[in-house]
């Protein structure tokens, strides 16, 4: 018997590296995790390399390789993926960029990098920002999470290749936008964004939410500071390459962009908020049900990576441990390969990504069962699968689902 499905559940960051306050082992070691276990035991073990030994993968290049694509080739830079995520209709050939509301004095220094992480009314401050005109330009503005949101051009003769005007630090001045690679299109697309960076302070410093964000003495969202170039440009999908219908359960745009980004639908969960506080059950659940009409379902959670950047391996472990139980039931899915794994490593001694293979186990009809006992980075260095680059996944699982075409005669 073979699948003809496949889950691919993502726990972000979930790799880690030995800690000396667990007794040597990763919080993934240490974790009470019976079900992920069982299926290692009925699965094929490995690590696997998301971009390339050693390299140390941002979430979005991370996320394009598992997908099966490139991120040499595809990765452009975070914008696009966001824009997507937030539901924003992006055009091949769109520069997006990410910004950031700010709080400037008058000599255009940076007091606050996030306006007091602004909550209430950046809709209407978006909505004025609309009011910005740049000949032969069109922008497309649109709120994200609390300070963030995304700005898009549109038009010809634009470059993507242009800094930063974020500083990234408070008490400095905003940067110029400048071109990278001194082309005539790149050059054109600084000199806009220092415009729009201009009109909106402009626009914003007198609005009436940021008077009454002073009458309240909160650092008013008086200025955008635009970061995260990149460009969009349309890319054959999953089930052309790949014959998989993809569906997506995520919390944060990121990921959800990045599914969008490679044709998979996204099924919206209320209550999956890409944090700790997220419906781990509900998006299981969501997940299954995405299955009935998909024969691929990338599920994501967020959860491990908050903890390895928050440096706490106890929380690490008790998020490990809530997926476990999130999934419990897993195994009466018939007819379905498993994929648990991770984009990239996430140690609590680091606080940040690392380089680190991170584990992964494929479960289901077909598979050689390699006798690994348990699901954790030590266990999956031993198995069947050996070492693979996150690049493999997808051919490795078009071929178990007996989607793949042969290579030559
Ligand atoms: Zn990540």
């Amino acid at each position: 018997m073979s699948a003809s499905k496949a889950l691919l559940i993502l726990c972000d960051g979930l790799g880690d590296r030995p800690l000396d306050a667990l007794g040597g082992r990763t919080p993934l070691k240490a974790a009470y995790k019976p079900n992920l276990d069982r299926l290692a035991r009925r699965g094929i073990s490995g690590i696997m390399d998301p971009i390339a030994p050693g390299i140390r993968p941002g979430s979005g290049p991370a996320h394009l390789a598992i997908f099966g694509y490139d991120p040499f080739r595809y990765y452009t830079g975070r914008g696009i993926f966001e824009a997507l995520g937030v539901g924003m209709e992006i055009q091949k050939g769109d520069i997006v960029f990410r910004f950031n509301f700010a709080t400037l004095d008058k000599e255009r220094r940076v007091i606050d990098r996030r306006a007091g992480r602004i909550r209430e009314g950046t809709r209407e401050l978006v909505k004025a920002l609309g009011n910005i005109r740049i000949p032969g330009v069109e922008l497309l503005f649109k709120e994200g999470i609390e300070h963030r949101g995304i700005l898009a051009l549109r038009g010809s003769r634009l470059g993507w290749k242009v800094s930063d005007t974020d500083p990234q630090k408070e008490g400095l001045k905003v940067l110029p936008c400048r071109s990278l690679d001194d082309t005539e299109e790149s050059r054109r697309t600084a000199d806009i964004i220092n415009k729009i960076m201009e009109q909106a302070f402009e626009i914003l410093e007198n609005h009436p939410i940021n008077e009454a964000r002073k009458a309240k003495g909160k650092p008013p969202a008086n200025a955008i500071l635009i970061r995260g170039s990149s460009h969009y440009e349309e890319v054959p999908g999953l089930k052309e390459r790949f014959g998989l219908e993809g569906a997506c359960v995520a919390g944060g745009t990121l990921y959800k962009g990045v599914a969008k980004f490679v044709g998979m639908e996204v099924l919206e969960v209320k209550g999956a908020t890409g944090t700790y506080g997220t419906d781990f059950r509900g998006k299981f659940e969501a997940a299954i049900k995405g299955l009935e009409d998909h024969n691929f379902v990338f599920l994501h959670f967020k959860a491990p990576d908050l903890a390895g950047e928050d440096g706490d391996s106890l929380r690490k472990i008790e998020v490990i441990e809530r997926i476990d139980k999130a999934i419990s039931g897993i195994e009466e899915l018939r007819d379905t390969l498993i994929i648990i794994t991770a984009d990239h490593s996430t140690p609590c001694a680091l606080r940040t990504h690392s380089g680190d293979p991170v584990p992964i186990v494929i479960s289901g009809p077909g598979v050689r069962v390699d006798g690994n006992e348990g699901f954790d980075e030590f266990s999956a260095s031993k198995g069947g699968l050996g070492r693979i680059r996150g690049l493999d996944l997808m051919p490795i699982l078009a071929d178990l689902l007996n989607l793949a075409s042969k290579f030559g005669a």
